[in-house]
C-alpha cells in the first residue's frame, strides 16, 4: 500500500438542508461528504458528513482531524440562527444616551428583503426583534468627536458597573461599540480591557467583542450590527467546531464565505473561462453571483437578515426558492406560490418521519420521477411516493382540477421559470450578455434544474461539476487562508495638487497600512504561521470627492510615499471607475478622496487539484447503466435512462431523456438536451438543436 498523504484542508458548508464537508489532501486530491443538517446539534451533522467523505479514503474523523492545517466554515446555519433569533444572549455597551441605536436600527432595515407587495403594504410589515434587547444594553459616559479627539473621557467606574449588570442579566457575550471609535480607538479599547478585568473578578468566562478589533469602519449602525452578529451568530459556530473536535488546530468562522463563487473562480481558471454565472440551488434558496473578467464583485456594506453590515462580502443575489420550498395555493387567486419558507432538512411530506403536511417542491420531484425515492442521501432517507401523491392531490391538484402529474409538473415549471427569469434579469440588469458567460450549476438541487433555468437563456456553456452537491464546501477549501483588516481614513487631494499634498496623503495611508499589517500578522502568528510566510496585499477605498460611493481597489503600489505613488493610486482607481460605471463618467476635476485603508494577508494553502482522466470515448461503460425510470414532463411519461454518475468516464456522451444519479445529487437531462463529461469530471449540458 502506498503511504497516504496527509489531509490538510477541510471545508464545511452547513446549510439549511444538508451539511457538506470537503477534504483536500496534500497531493490536491479531494473527497466530498454530505449529511442531513441537524439544527439541534450542528456538530453531529458535521461529524456525520465528515465520516461520509472520509469513508472514500477509508479513513475516520479521529485519525484525520489532527492532521488538518486549515478548516474553513461557512453556512446558512449561522444565518438561520440569526433569522430565528437563536443566538447567544449578547450584552451591549455603548455611549450613554445612545442605548437605542441598535433597536431603532436604520429605516432601511425595516423593508430590506421584503417582496414588493409587502413593501408597499405597510400593514404587512413586522419589525424584527433586535438581536440585543434594551434591557441588556448599558450606556457609559464617553465622547470622541468626529475628528477623533476625546472630548469626554471614559468613565471607567460606569464600565465596571455595566459589566456587572450585564452578567447579572444573563449575558453570554459582551459587545462594546462606541461612537467614532474608528477614528480613535483608545476609549473603546480601554473599555474592553476594563470589561475583561471585571469579568475575571466575577470569574465569568464570557467572550468580549470590541468593534475596533473587528470592523473599525465608519457608520456606527453597520459597525455595531456587524460586531453583534460576530458575538450572536458566529461565536456559537466556533463553539460548535470546538465541540466537533478539540483537535482542530485552526479554524476560521466567518459569517458566510460564499464558497461556491470561490470554487467557480478556480474551475474557471481550469477551463479558461473569465465570465461565469454562478448558480447554486439547495433546499432553501437560489443564489446567483457573477464573475466578470476573472473577478467577483465585493460589497463592502452588505445586508443580511435585514441588518446593515460593514463587512466585505462577495456580492450575491438570492431568492428564497429552492428544492425544498413549500408549495401553496393562494386562497383568492388560486395561483401556485413557492416559499418563502421551506421544509429545510425535513425534505417534504414524502419523508414520513418529517412530521410535515405541507407539500414541498421535493414532493413534486419524487412524484414525477426526477428523484429516486430509494437514493435520497444515498438511501439513508427513504421517501414515500404515495404519501407525496396524496398530499399533492389534496392540496394542489384537486383544488385546481388537475391530475397529480400535471399539478406537480406545473410546480416544477413555475420554479424553473422563476429561476430562469431571475438569472437572466441578474445578468442583463448589470449590462451583460449571457452569450459571453459560462453558467456553473451546483448545490444538491442545481443539477435537478440546470436544464430548466438555463434552457433558452443562451449561455456560452453550461457546466455541472460531478461534485455539485458539495460545491460550496469545495469552494471553502479553495479559499485562500486570509485575514483582512480595514480602517477608515479621510484623505482628500485635489486633481492638480502640489506634490507635497500627495506625499502627505501617501504618508497617512502608509501609516494606516503599517498599523493594519501588525494586526494581520498577529492573527497568522496566533495560528502558528511565521510572519515571513504572510503575503501582505494593501488596498484602499477611494471616491471622487463629494460623491457618495467609494470603490475598493487593490493597491498598485506595495508601499506609498511619493507623488508618483499617489498618481498610480489615482490611476488604478480611475481605471476601475471607468470599468464599473463608464469612462465618460470619470470626474477627476472633483478631486480624490481615500475613505479606507485595507490590508489583506494570505498564506499558501493546498488547493484542490482537479482530476485529469483519460478520454474513454462517448459510450458509457455498461456498469454505469442502472435501467430506466418513468419520468414526467410536458404532459407525458417517458422512460428515462438511469446512469450512475460515479461510474461514468471522461468523454462519455449521454442524450436525454436521462437521469444521472449520485448519492447527494441528481442530474436531470430531459428530452431535447445532451451532456458530455470532460476529463475534470465536469458535465457540459447542451440543448439539442
Ligand atoms: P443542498 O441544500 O445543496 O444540499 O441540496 C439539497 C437538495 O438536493 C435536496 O433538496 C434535493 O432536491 C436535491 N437532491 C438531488 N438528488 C439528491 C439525492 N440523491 N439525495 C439528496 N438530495 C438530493
Ligand atoms: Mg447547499
Amino acid at each position: 500500500m502506498q503511504p497516504q498523504s496527509t489531509v490538510q484542508v477541510m471545508g464545511i458548508d452547513a446549510g439549511g438542508t444538508m451539511t457538506d464537508t470537503f477534504f483536500v489532501r496534500s497531493d490536491g486530491r479531494f473527497v466530498v461528504g454530505k449529511a442531513q443538517s441537524n439544527p439541534g446539534d450542528e456538530s453531529l451533522a458535521i461529524y456525520n458528513s465528515s465520516e461520509d467523505a472520509l469513508a472514500h479514503w477509508e479513513r475516520t474523523v479521529d485519525d484525520v482531524y489532527p492532521e488538518l492545517v486549515t478548516c474553513v466554515y461557512s453556512g446558512t446555519a449561522m444565518l438561520n440562527r440569526i433569522l430565528m433569533r437563536k443566538g447567544l444572549a449578547v450584552g451591549l455597551i455603548c455611549n450613554r444616551g445612545f442605548e437605542q441605536i441598535h433597536s431603532m436600527g436604520r429605516a432601511l432595515q425595516s423593508y430590506l428583503g421584503y417582496a414588493l407587495e409587502d413593501r408597499i403594504h405597510l400593514n404587512t410589515h413586522r419589525y424584527d426583534e433586535p438581536l440585543v434587547p434594551v434591557s441588556r444594553t448599558r450606556g457609559v459616559t464617553e465622547r470622541t468627536d468626529v475628528q477623533g479627539k476625546v472630548v469626554i473621557p471614559l468613565r471607567e467606574d460606569e464600565v465596571r458597573q455595566a459589566t456587572r449588570e450585564l452578567v447579572e442579566a444573563g449575558s453570554q457575550a459582551i459587545v462594546i461599540c462606541l461612537l467614532q471609535s474608528h477614528k480613535n480607538e483608545s476609549s473603546e479599547q480601554r473599555a474592553r480591557d476594563i470589561v475583561r478585568e471585571e469579568l475575571k473578578k466575577l470569574t465569568a468566562d464570557i467572550p468580549v467583542f470590541a468593534s475596533v478589533d473587528y470592523y473599525p469602519s465608519r457608520k456606527e449602525s453597520h459597525r455595531m450590527n456587524t460586531t453583534i452578529l460576530e458575538a450572536y451568530g458566529a461565536e456559537p459556530s466556533r463553539q460548535t467546531l470546538k465541540k466537533v473536535s478539540d483537535r482542530f488546530k485552526k479554524h476560521g468562522a466567518r459569517f458566510d464565505l460564499r464558497g461556491g463563487v470561490i470554487g467557480s473562480k478556480l474551475l474557471g481558471e481550469y477551463l479558461g473561462d473569465e465570465n461565469i454565472a454562478c448558480s447554486d440551488i439547495g433546499g432553501t434558496s437560489f443564489d446567483v453571483a457573477l464573475i466578470t473578467k476573472g473577478n467577483f464583485a465585493i460589497k463592502s456594506d452588505p445586508d443580511m437578515a435585514r441588518l446593515v453590515l460593514s463587512l466585505p462580502l462577495v456580492a450575491m443575489d438570492s431568492v428564497g426558492a429552492g428544492a425544498g420550498s413549500f408549495v401553496r395555493l393562494d386562497p383568492y387567486s388560486k395561483s401556485i406560490k413557492l416559499g418563502p419558507d421551506s421544509a429545510g432538512y425535513r425534505v417534504g411530506t414524502c419523508w414520513p418521519e418529517s412530521g410535515l403536511d405541507t407539500v414541498s417542491v421535493s414532493d413534486c420531484h419524487v412524484v414525477l420521477g426526477y428523484l429516486n425515492p430509494e437514493n435520497f442521501l444515498g438511501g439513508a432517507i427513504k421517501l414515500d411516493v404515495q404519501r407525496a401523491r396524496d398530499h399533492i392531490k389534496a392540496q394542489i391538484a384537486d383544488p385546481l382540477g388537475l391530475s397529480v402529474e400535471d399539478a406537480a409538473a406545473g410546480v416544477i415549471e413555475l420554479l424553473d421559470l422563476t429561476l430562469s427569469e431571475y438569472l437572466r434579469a441578474n445578468i442583463s440588469a448589470k449590462g451583460y450578455n449571457p452569450a459571453e458567460f459560462t453558467c456553473f450549476s451546483y448545490g444538491g438541487a442545481g443539477p435537478v434544474h440546470t436544464y430548466g433555468y438555463t434552457g433558452g437563456v443562451g449561455f456560452k456553456d453550461v457546466v455541472v461539476p460531478a461534485w455539485a452537491a458539495g460545491f460550496s464546501a469545495f469552494g471553502c477549501a479553495c479559499a485562500d487562508f486570509e485575514y483582512r483588516y480595514d480602517k477608515s481614513v479621510d484623505l482628500g487631494v485635489a486633481q492638480h495638487a502640489p506634490d507635497a499634498d500627495k506625499e502627505a496623503a501617501c504618508k497617512s495611508l502608509q501609516e494606516a497600512w503599517s498599523e493594519l499589517a501588525v494586526k494581520v500578522i498577529d492573527e497568522f502568528v496566533l495560528n502558528g504561521y511565521k510572519p515571513e510566510d504572510v503575503l501582505l496585499i494593501p488596498g484602499y477605498k477611494m471616491q471622487y470627492m463629494g460623491q457618495l460611493n467609494d470603490l475598493e481597489i487593490v493597491s498598485p503600489v506595495t508601499s506609498a510615499a511619493t507623488a508618483a505613488d499617489w498618481n498610480q493610486i489615482v490611476e488604478a482607481f480611475e481605471n476601475t471607475y471607468g470599468r464599473v460605471y463608464a469612462s465618460s463618467a470619470r470626474s477627476p476635476e472633483l478631486g480624490f478622496s481615500i475613505t479606507g485603508a485595507i490590508l489583506r494577508g494570505t498564506v499558501v494553502t493546498q488547493k484542490p487539484v482537479l482530476p485529469e482522466d483519460p478520454d474513454a470515448g462517448p459510450t458509457p461503460p455498461s456498469e454505469a447503466y442502472l435501467g430506466t425510470r418513468p419520468f414526467y414532463r410536458h404532459k407525458k411519461w417517458v422512460d428515462a435512462a438511469l446512469w450512475k454518475m460515479e461510474a461514468l468516464k471522461a468523454g462519455n456522451h449521454i442524450v436525454g431523456p436521462a437521469i444521472i444519479e449520485s448519492d447527494a445529487t441528481t442530474f436531470v437531462v430531459p428530452d431535447g438536451f445532451e451532456t458530455t463529461i470532460d476529463k475534470h469530471r465536469l458535465f457540459h449540458l447542451k440543448e439539442v438543436k
